[in-house]
């Protein structure tokens, strides 16, 4: 019997748990409320242009089993390896200073990858197998887990998709349509207010944790190196500082980090606290000043007339963590990523663990039959295992933060470089 497998969210989590669902041979419809971010014109919900992610190995080995060869290889070639980080500060005469911390004895590396172009690409590889439905501008506002059914609101469709889904419509002038669809299973794969989550609430007794950190994060970007821009005395191929290296400025209570990209620019985030937002937001003509003051150096990369127009232009925007559990519902219902644990991002872990969900959640998926009872049992083992190590992650992301933005430069870390000199 074919399993019908309903995907809700087409971020990297929902495109990566399709193609596992696909490979199986399963039917698979995939929904998102958004257009599709492969249409020139879609701007990534919550984030400007692009954002920058660090894939580690975590996530790598999600999409190595994803039964796609070219795949992985394809996203790899359009990353740039970071082998460590490297820590911005100022020496006592004023003079600004770099110092390069490995994340590995062995030299390997963690990936800076673009999210946009790491979704894109895993579209195009649901989108080339015959039994997967990509639907965009739908959104979930109800399912019911026993009956297995679920209903969504279409808003107009997307450039690229078909509209022969045969769903039961039921529109009402004026309002968005709304369709019935069944499925056998629902992954919930959408993001950190899913509803596929606050849908399972109402039969499943979830435990439910939501949390705001008091740090906010706005994006910078720092451009490719002109012959007479100011560089860091690491900069090298057309980069202004250097490509290998995730970058810290660390600020006590808050820091700027600088991510490479495959155009020799850097994506850059702000964390600091509302506090410092507020004030800046008020006086933005303290932009300059504010860097200066905290992050030595990061005014001369990305220019003083720039700094002060991204900060006003570009959203200021919360860090939640999430914890709940269970993440699934009998045989019929699992969230995955974000939905079920979002995270803060100073681990660098918050689309790796997502990604990682999928290649745990098949593994038990395959490890019992296909009937429902069957997949009964594999979601229970699989939110046996999964829920604990969600919650010890969130946990890491949390305490990470003040390494990122104290620790990095402490004795250990000077200790630890004198060692590797050594
Ligand atoms: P999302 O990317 O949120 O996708 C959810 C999808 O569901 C969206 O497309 C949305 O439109 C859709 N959707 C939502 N509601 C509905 C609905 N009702 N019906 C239909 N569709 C719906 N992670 C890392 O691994 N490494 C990093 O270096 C890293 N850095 C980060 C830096 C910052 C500043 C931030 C904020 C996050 C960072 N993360 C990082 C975390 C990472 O961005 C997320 O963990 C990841 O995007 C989660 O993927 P997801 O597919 O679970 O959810």
């Amino acid at each position: 019997m074919t399993i019908k497998c309903v995907v809700i969210g087409a971020g990297p989590v929902g495109a990566l748990a399709g193609l596992y669902a696909a490979r199986r041979g399963w039917e698979v419809e995939i929904y998102d409320l958004r257009p599709d971010l492969r249409d020139e014109s879609t701007t990534p919900l919550n984030f400007t242009k692009s954002i920058n992610l660090a894939l580690s190995e975590r996530g790598v080995n999600a999409i190595r089993h994803s039964d796609s060869p070219k795949l992985l290889e394809a996203i790899l070639a359009e990353t740039i390896p970071m082998h460590g980080r490297m820590i911005h500060g100022q020496g006592k005469g004023g003079e600004l200073t770099e110092f390069a911390q490995q994340y590995d004895v062995h030299g390997r590396a963690i990936q800076a990858v673009d999210r946009g172009d790491l979704n894109a690409r895993l579209l195009d590889e649901l989108e080339s197998l015959p039994n997967v439905k990509l639907r965009f501008n739908h959104k979930l506002t109800g399912a019911d887990f026993r009956r297995r059914l679920a209903w969504l609101e279409r808003r107009g469709t997307s450039r690229r998709q078909s509209d022969d889904d045969g769903a039961r419509l039921s529109g009402r002038p004026g309002r968005p349509e709304e369709i019935e669809i069944d499925f056998d299973l629902i992954l919930g794969c959408d993001g950190a207010h899913s509803s596929v989550r606050f849908h399972i609430m109402k039969f499943a007794r979830v435990d439910f944790a939501q949390s705001y950190i008091d740090t906010l994060w706005c994006e910078f970007n720092i451009p490719p190196a002109a012959d007479d821009a100011s560089k860091t005395p690491s900069a090298k191929d057309g980069f202004r500082t250097s490509p290998n290296h995730l970058h810290i400025w660390p600020g006590s209570d808050k820091m700027f980090i600088a991510i490479p990209s495959v155009g020799k620019s850097f994506t850059s985030t702000l964390f600091a606290p509302a506090e410092d937002f507020a004030r800046l937001e008020k006086d933005p003509s303290s932009v300059e000043l504010f860097f200066n003051k905290n992050f030595p150096g990061a005014v001369d990369l990305i220019g003083p007339a720039a700094i002060q127009s991204q900060f006003k232009e570009n959203p200021h925007l919360p860090l939640i963590s999430i914890k709940c559990s269970p993440h699934v519902f009998d045989s019929s219902g699992v969230i995955l990523g974000d939905a079920a644990h979002a995270m803060v991002p100073f681990y660098g872990q918050g689309m790796n663990a997502g990604l990682e969900d999928v290649r745990v959640l098949f593994s038990h998926l395959d490890a019992h039959n296909s009937t429902k009872d069957g997949r009964a049992k594999a979601l229970a083992s699989y939110n046996h295992e999964r829920v604990a190590d969600a919650h010890t992650i969130n946990n890491f992301s949390l305490d990470n933060f003040w390494d990122m933005r104290v620790g990095v430069r402490s004795k250990t870390a000077l200790w630890r470089k004198k060692i590797e000199e050594f």
